[in-house]
């Protein structure tokens, strides 16, 4: 241990000499947060888990914070606290620092709160908060020279992420769930070496083959859990700087990353010492009822989650189908700790309520000539509903004020849809022979074995 402690100082000395105007007081490094393992990475490897004893590592900020805010609008004004050594490697195209709007018109049915809605489906270039991800691990990845890059998600992230590398000219092979094909509008951009995969299985095999697809075929898997965690820091960090005053922190989830980061950004200003821990607010994440496991696990007191209390069968038309996660089981132990830490609360709603309350609230933000696709997707409905639904069994109270990260897709006006590169079963796809059939094929092909 003590050996690997003296290699990651000396590669930080030679980090800290290359790039000694960017973060100069305040050391950034991967830790693994295995207590007894401790082993250290500094930002010169993308890990998915720790290569000594396989658990999840976390970002650690240690020295002295300048409270330096970079001359830009977007999220990377916070660039000092983000997980990337040199400026000149950033992919923004205008992601994140988002107007935060307050929405008086529906105080009255929040019993006198008030709120705020932080608007990232306008600001993001893909139209969800998803972009803040995608803008963070790309810029990483083009700092560390990778490309071959492969990922999955039920279709924002993906979407995000193969924009972003499209603007990179970098290839990328991004699988999604079949059932999400509805979502997947020509937006984006992408290239011919951007590769769109729909698996037609349970989206709980979809992660395995993506897995194995990249090792196969000696291409690169994103996006660790702990820089997906640090890129919903972010949102923290803005709502610190917009919003200081704020008691409740809203969101809609899948599996959770979006409540996950933005505790984790308000844990790391605690640690800078400039946020109190009592001034955190209080994460509220909602659920669409259909999967909405996790708020089942944490409201009956469950420690863990496992793959054998997931649904086996969902619905072919799910009322929400992106929020059908590829991942609670390994997410549900970081919820859990930071709805316990925050005193946060969790609830799902059902699409009756969805669409009573969050078809009032488009239409709300249509007046202030905010359009939001609800034939898209549902999240910011689910959320507001939720809202409402906390709000009638007496949750909030006159003068709280409630942040709303606005989920779901807006900035998108297409009607046209990307065609897939190959629609597979995972059960039954051989993963080089995929490879070999997609570098092949110029047009759209199904599979067949
Ligand atoms: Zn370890």
């Amino acid at each position: 241990m003590i050996f690997h402690i003296i290699l990651l100082n000396s590669k930080n000395k030679t980090m800290s000499n290359k790039n000694a105007s960017k973060k100069d007081d305040l050391e950034i490094y991967q830790s693994c947060k295995n207590i007894e393992c401790n082993e250290k990475y500094n930002l010169d490897e993308m890990v998915m888990l720790c290569k000594k004893c396989g658990s999840q590592l976390e970002y650690k900020f240690k020295g002295n914070y300048s409270r330096k805010i970079k001359d830009r609008t977007d999220l990377w004004k916070n660039f000092e606290l983000i997980p990337l050594q040199n400026t000149n490697n950033i992919i923004s195209l205008g992601v994140g620092g988002s107007k935060i709007i307050s929405l008086e018109e529906v105080s009255n049915e929040i019993n006198g709160a008030n709120i705020f809605l932080m608007c990232d489906m306008m600001q993001n270039p893909t139209g969800t908060f998803k972009d803040r991800e995608a803008s963070i691990i790309l810029s990483r990845c083009k700092e560390l020279g990778l490309d071959n890059l492969v990922f999955y998600s039920t279709a924002n992230t993906g979407r995000a992420y193969t924009h972003f590398a499209a603007h990179l000219g970098l290839t990328t092979y991004m699988f999604m769930p079949m059932q999400c094909a509805f979502k997947n509008t020509d937006r984006i951009k992408k290239n011919k070496n951007n590769f769109i995969i729909y698996v037609d299985d349970r989206y709980s095999d979809i992660a395995p083959f993506t897995k194995l697809f990249a090792k196969k075929n000696n291409l690169t898997s994103i996006a660790p859990m702990h820089d997906r965690i640090e890129s919903y820091a972010t949102v923290a960090y803005e709502q610190f700087q917009q919003l200081p005053n704020c008691d409740y922190f809203v969101q809609t989830i899948a599996s959770g990353m979006g409540p996950i980061g933005f505790f984790k950004g308000h844990t790391n200003l605690v640690e800078l010492k400039i946020q109190e821990r009592s001034n955190i607010p209080k994460l509220i994440c909602i659920q669409s009822e259909e999967s909405g496991i996790m708020a089942k696990a944490y409201n009956e007191g469950w420690e863990k989650l496992s793959k054998e209390d997931l649904p086996v069968n969902f619905s072919k038309n799910m009322f929400e189908p992106t929020l059908n996660s590829t991942n609670p089981v390994n997410n549900y132990p970081d919820l859990k700790n930071v709805l316990n830490q925050s005193k946060g609360t969790i609830t799902s709603v059902d699409p009756i309520l969805t669409m009573k309350h969050g078809m009032e609230f488009v239409q709300i933000l249509k007046r202030r000539g905010i359009v939001v696709r609800p034939e898209l997707e549902k999240s910011l409905l689910i959320e507001y509903a939720g809202i409402v639904k906390l709000a009638k069994s007496g949750k909030f109270k006159k003068g709280d004020n409630i942040l709303m990260l606005a989920c779901g897709r807006g900035n998108d006006n297409s009607e046209s849809y990307l065609e897939p590169n190959a629609i597979i079963n995972v059960g039954s796809q051989d993963p080089e022979k995929l490879f070999v059939e997609l570098h092949k094929t110029k047009s759209s092909f199904q599979m067949t074995s």
